[in-house]
């Protein structure tokens, strides 16, 4: 699975793999839901209706792992370039240990009625999978959900396990701002409107968004985190591009931000003499997530009943992003979505020690980002496996 990453929504290979596995077991399976979506379904006699959902796309990153089962994997991404592809992002682990847990369920199935749901869901990357399945029909097909149960490796140490009741993930919005002067000879400023100063005053003051309009006690992220202008020290361009990504967690502040922004883009254009309004186009968007607080303490004191209360951590909210919280929204049903270690617990536990855990833990998205094989697999379907018998009714 690591060796064979796939872009969002091209997850074509793993979705075969995922689908033959399903049936092997023993579940219905329906193919192509929201494009490359897969769903697996094993109804069990009365009960709970549990999905249990792991994303399974990858990004354009280049793998440096060294791992000996490192991807050496392209793919196109959406401008049509050609790129690396890995799995930065540890879904590879996800639909492994989810497997491993249907495995063990299925095999169980004695012992628990109800229906598993398996929701093997594309393109969480770029925050439109949960939403392309809700809208090509996973409730009709698979039926409502009592409860959505997902989990997502993390450079924490192996064994543990964070969760946190709640609004737990910020909401994102990403947008393209293309902002637009008028070129000339770079000798000749007199004669140009530079979108180059333009956007570089915009960047400087998209940063007092945060520091002057947001409250002490509010969160909120404003990054740019692409800035394109021009191709030559002596020719002023037409027009500069931003990309921007924004973090937050409550309506009221996310609307707050996304006004700034537009009123310091548009008013910097105007204090240039720009000859046209900038273009602001969202790109991804993914909504908060928020955990039911009784089904996290359901479910987590499940796990803290099999692996032990210190296992079990309350990480406070993150300003990472996850649609899972789609398919709980979508539907009414509540969410439980927590986080489970892949760092190896020695070198986390020295480079906690020396104030070194940014240079010497890999995070997500890292070229890097390597989770131990085991016990991170054992532990991530022990996980899932816990949490699916909590809803479950015992028999
Ligand atoms: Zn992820
Ligand atoms: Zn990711």
């Amino acid at each position: 699975m690591h060796a064979n990453p796939e872009l969002s929504f091209a997850e074509t290979r793993t979705a075969g793999v995922v689908a033959d596995d399903l049936k092997r077991l023993g579940f219905e399976v329906t193919t192509g839901v929201g494009r490359t979506g897969v769903v697996g379904v094993l109804a069990n006699g009365e009960g709970p209706r549990v999905f249990l959902r792991a994303d399974f796309d990858a990004l354009p990153v280049r793998e440096q792992t060294g791992l000996d089962y490192a991807s050496n994997a392209t793919g196109t991404d959406p401008d049509g370039r050609q790129v690396p592809v890995m799995h930065a992002c540890g879904h590879d682990m996800h639909v492994t240990c989810l497997l491993g847990a249907l495995d063990l369920l299925a095999a169980a199935r004695r012992s628990w009625s109800g229906t598993i749901v398996a929701v093997f869901q594309p393109a969480e990357e770029i925050g439109a999978g949960a939403q392309a399945m809700v809208d090509d029909g996973l409730f009709a097909t698979a039926g409502t959900p009592d409860i959505v149960l997902g989990q997502h490796v993390a450079p924490l140490p192996t064994g543990m396990i964070g969760c946190h009741p709640g609004p737990a993930l910020a909401a994102t919005d990403a947008l393209r701002v293309r902002m637009f002067g008028r070129g000339a000879h770079g000798s000749r400023p007199e004669m140009a409107i530079d979108p180059v100063v333009m956007a570089a005053a915009t960047v400087l003051r998209l940063q007092t968004v945060v520091s002057r309009e947001i409250a002490g006690g509010d969160t909120a992220v404003v990054t740019v985190g692409a800035l394109n202008a021009g191709t030559k020290d002596n020719v002023i361009p037409d027009e500069a591009e931003l990309k921007l990504n924004i973090r937050t967690y409550t309506p009221e502040v996310r609307t707050t931000v996304l006004d700034s922004v537009t009123r310091i883009v548009n008013a910097e254009a105007a204090a240039s003499g720009a000859p046209r309004a900038p273009e602001i186009t969202p790109l991804d968007t993914f909504p908060v997530l928020v955990n039911d607080p009784a089904a996290v303490q359901r479910t987590m004191g499940a796990l803290a009943a099999h692996f032990g209360e210190h296992a079990i951590v309350d990480h406070g909210p993150a300003t990472g992003s996850k649609d899972c919280g789609i398919l709980a929204s979508a539907s009414g049903a509540p969410l439980c979505y927590w986080f489970f270690g892949g760092a190896d617990p020695a070198v986390y536990a020295a480079a906690e020690k020396n104030g070194t855990l940014g240079s010497d833990i890999p995070s997500n998205h890292s070229p890097h980002f390597a989770p131990l094989i085991n016990p991170t697999i054992d532990i991530g379907v022990q996980a899932m496996t816990i949490a699916a018998l909590s809803w479950l009714t015992p028999r």
